[in-house]
């Protein structure tokens, strides 16, 4: 699933990975949506974004 990247925070989001290309200071994220993986997790540690994308060097 593509992501846009806005202009302003989602607010139904906090995120602490600062490396991402749609992450905003204060624990935002800037995706319009994003999707979490895997399918069949057993604890929230097993879960990830793979809307991550790095952030450009
Ligand atoms: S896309 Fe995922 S990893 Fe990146 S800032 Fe948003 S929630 Fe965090």
């Amino acid at each position: 699933m593509k992501a846009n990247k806005m202009d302003h925070p989602n607010q139904g989001i906090s995120c602490e990975v600062s490396n991402c290309r749609y992450y905003m200071t204060g624990n935002f994220c800037s995706a319009d949506r994003i999707h979490v993986t895997p399918r069949h997790a057993s604890t929230s540690q097993e879960t990830d974004c793979s809307t991550f994308a790095p952030a450009a060097q």
